[in-house]
This record gives C-alpha cells, structure tokens and sequence, in this order.
C-alpha cells in the first residue's frame, strides 16, 4: 500500500492537522499479516458523548459510532452508525481534539484488542453484506459481539448487539475499569486536564495539591510554579538537547523512574525527536521553550537530564564532564578543595571551566567545547586530566568505577562523557528532602565553608539569583578547542 486507501480522503479532508493531534494517516503503515486483526473503542465526549467501535479491515479502521456504547447482554441491541474509515494509527490515538475542529473534545481508548472473524467470508465481505460477527479480546471486551445493517429507519444503520456465548450475561453488569483508559487508565477529566493549551497561555495543569516532597509538604503545583519562573533562566542550558525524564508521580518517597521515550499521549506541540539506539531508536523530548517545560514538571519530571551534545551534532559534545562523588570517608569541604584542584589543572591546560552543586551529594565540574572532538576523545582527554588531580592526593581521590575498590574516596567519573550519557540540567530539581536545586556557583564560592551540596533549594535560589546572577551565563560563548591546547596535546601522548 504505497498511497493512504482512497477510504481516508474524507476522513482528511475533514480535518486540519496543524490544529489537531489526531494522525494524519499519510504515513505508510501496513499491519503485519501474520499479527491478528485489531480493534479499538474510542469513548468520544464530543457535542454528544459517543463510543466509536473500530475494526482493522484491509489496513485501515472501518468505524461506527455507538451512541449507547456496549453490552453483556444479548438482549439489548443498540444502534452503530457506520462513520469514516479512520487510519491504523488513529487505534492508538487518546487526547483532546481542540475546539473548531471537526469531532472537537476529549478522546479515550476506552477498550483496545485484538478479534476473530466468526464468518467465513473475508472481513470486507462482511461489511459489504452488512452482517458481521466478531470474537473480540480485549480489556473489557471479551466474547462473541455482532453488528448487523438493519432495513428499518433512515439511512444506513446498523445494530451492535452481545451474541449468546458463554460470556454473555442477562444481567446490567459493569465492564473492568469503566470509566479509565485501556491504554493510560486515565478518566475522560484526567486526559481532558493533561492537555496544556498549544500556544501555552492558558495552561491546564492537574492535581496540582498533590504532595510530591512530604517532609518540606511541597506540592506539583510548587515544582510547576518552580519551573515556570526558572524557566527564562534555565532553558539556554536546555535548548536542542534530549531529555531523559526522571519521574515521580508519586512523590519523592515513592520509587521514580527514568523515561527517555516520550510517552504517546504527550500533546503533538512539545518537541520530539528519534534518536537511533542499538536495536531501535528512542524518542526523546527537546525542551526548548517554558510550556514544554511545565508540561514536564506536570508529568511530575522533578529532574530533566541531559545529553552532553545538541541535536544538530550529536556525536560532537559541546561538554566535558566531570562528576564528583563523595565517598564514605570523605565530606563536602573534601569535594570543594577537589573542585578547586580540579579548577587550577584546566586552567594551567588553557581550559575555563564552570562548576556547579549537583544538589545531591557532589559537584559537576564543566569544560565548553567547540565540538569538533568527538566523545571518545572527549573522554580520553577527561581522563588524563582526572589522572593527574587524581596524581595530586591518590589517598582521597580515585578514578575507581567499581564502588567495593574505591575504599570511601572521591569518585571522579568521567563516564558521562559518552553517546546518549545525560547529567542533571543546570537548576533543576532534585528529588531530595527539602527540594534541592542543581545551582551553577562562581569559582570562589567553593571556598565558603558555609556551601553544601544541597544549600540552595527551591526556596532561596531566586533569591540567589538575584544577589548574584547566573554564573553560568557566558557558558554557550565560551566554546573550546581541545585540540588547540598545546598542553593538552601533551598530556594526552603521556
Ligand atoms: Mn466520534
């Protein structure tokens, strides 16, 4: 099927893509055929709230609507009308189709499997001959259901009814999980509230009481306000880089987890791209602008990573990272001399650098680079540099990954300076007790004997700034040649 089936053209005539996150349907996407065939029902709450039965016939969804939805019992026959074929990727389709637009409201995969066709004929066939009967599998669904063209009242209408089987029932029972998605198990409100307004003025947000940091009682609303005011400051870091996500919707006491994929039901406005990875490819969000990164910190994403190169030359890193981590035996003001060892050694290599707090336990140290080196020489270079601070006192610092061997010292890894490796974005939360922020420091602020990994939280970084600044401003315009540094071309043959 070289050309979308001559069925869609009204289904895309019909609809304006640039308005609305439904699939165009234009893209090539033919079901495998040893796969079984699918089927999809759709809980639309358009001006009148409807179900939409799917089923896949020929490479495309054959559709009605269903004003009355579904049943377990056979005596209850409810009216299908036959609608536009909608394309196979419409099956996966969950979210809001704007205002002004055809079938405009809130859409919910309300039940998504698989069906056999209980007929001898081919599924076409069936459809032609207006009688169809179907096992469905689905997450509600199960059982024999068929859908029958009727000669009674206007027009084309059929009758969807439960066929007798053994999963028939003569009672009004409930389906599993009514009211939630079969994809996301969100209700018709939590879909409709996910949906952040495109141009990003009216901002819906959802379960913003929600406590994600119980001991400072700080909420999803206080992170999203978080980000929405850092944001001016925050995003250069950002721009054009891949997010990793570290998520916790359940707060910071509940196991988070890391996502790099952005998840299906994410509006089509944030920005996206395929990254190849061994066996596939991963598709990251790009965080360029304040809605994308309130939608994130909606998604209760605490803390964005980010990759060490930008989009356009992923393989070139326009950073160099070291990563301090303070072992058993060693404590802050062990990392802050670290730092300042560390601090001295590239600038006697002809190297600015910029540090800041991980707001966790350690310290980032920060080379720009005029990417033109590529990772492996990147980390090659890092290493003979953190060989020779590691030179300096090898009783308190180590370059052992392996934690048993490294005996309490400070850990300094190199290991992120790698393809598809990420660190924590300058200001971000971190999911730590009180809200600490990674907060970029000036040079000397190393010296205070005050400073501590997690001294500047979502509290008093606003205040920080104000006072001082972002250290970190001059960043992006102090790109570095490595190859240039004489000295560094010497360390590197030794
Ligand atoms: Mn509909």
């Amino acid at each position: 099927m070289a050309e979308p089936k001559v069925s869609l053209k009204r289904y895309q005539k019909r609809r304006d893509f640039k308005a609305s996150p439904e699939p165009s349907g234009t893209t090539k996407r033919v079901p495998k055929k040893t796969k079984q065939p699918i089927f999809v029902i759709h809980k639309h709450a358009a001006s009148h709230l409807h179900y939409d039965f799917r089923i896949e016939v020929d490479g495309v969804l054959t559709s009605w609507a269903v004003p009355k939805g579904f049943s377990h019992n056979p005596a209850e026959k409810h009216l299908a009308v036959p609608t536009d074929d909608h394309p196979y990727d419409y099956a996966k389709f969950e979210g809001v189709i704007p205002k002004g637009n055809y079938g405009a409201g809130t859409v919910m995969v309300w039940d998504r499997g698989t069906y056999k066709n209980l007929k001898d004929h081919s599924m076409a066939q069936c459809v032609k001959n207006g009688r169809i009967e179907v096992f469905l599998r689905g997450k509600k669904l199960l059982g024999g259901y068929a859908l029958i063209r009727t000669t009674l009242g206007k027009g084309n209408q059929w009758l969807v009814l439960k066929m007798n089987d053994e999963y028939a029932s003569r009672t009004t029972k409930s389906f599993p999980d009514e009211n939630k998605s079969a994809k996301t198990g969100r209700t018709m409100d939590e879909i409709t509230s996910d949906e952040i307004d495109t141009d990003g003025c009216v901002v819906q947000l959802s379960n913003q009481d929600k406590i994600l940091f119980p001991d400072a009682k700080i909420t999803k609303g206080d992170v999203i306000a978080y980000y929405t005011k850092i944001a001016p400051t925050m995003l250069p870091y950002m721009k054009d880089r891949a997010v990793t996500m570290h998520r916790f919707p359940d707060g910071i006491t509940k196991e988070g987890f890391y996502q790099k994929d952005k998840s299906d039901y994410f509006p089509n406005w944030i920005k996206h791209v395929l990254i190849p990875k061994e066996g596939g490819k991963s598709d990251y969000v790009v965080c360029n602008d304040t809605a994308t990164l309130v939608y994130l910190a909606n998604q209760a994403c605490i803390t964005p990573h980010l990759w060490l190169s930008r989009l356009d030359k992923l393989d070139y890193p326009d950073r160099m990272i070291f990563d301090l981590d303070p072992g058993s035996k060693t404590d802050f003001a062990a990392v802050k001399k670290a730092g300042l060892l560390l601090h001295k050694i590239l600038e006697d290599l002809g190297l600015t650098s910029f540090v800041m707090t991980t707001g966790s336990r350690g310290l980032h140290i920060v080379v720009p680079l005029d990417r033109k080196t590529p990772f492996d020489d990147v980390r090659d270079c890092a290493r003979k540099i953190a060989e020779q601070l590691v030179a300096k006192d090898p009783e308190h610092y180590t370059l052992e990954a392996r934690l048993a061997k490294r005996c309490g010292r400070l850990y300094i890894d190199v290991s992120r300076n790698a393809f598809a490796q990420t660190t924590v974005a300058p200001y971000s939360i971190r999911a730590r007790s009180g809200a600490p922020v990674a907060t970029p420091l000036e040079w000397g602020e190393l010296k205070k004997k005050s400073l501590q990994a997690q001294s500047f939280t979502i509290k008093n970084v606003f205040a920080r700034l104000k006072k001082v600044g972002d250290p970190w401003k001059k960043i992006n315009r102090s790109m570095q040649s490595l190859k240039k540094s004489h000295k560094m071309m010497q360390l590197l043959k030794t």
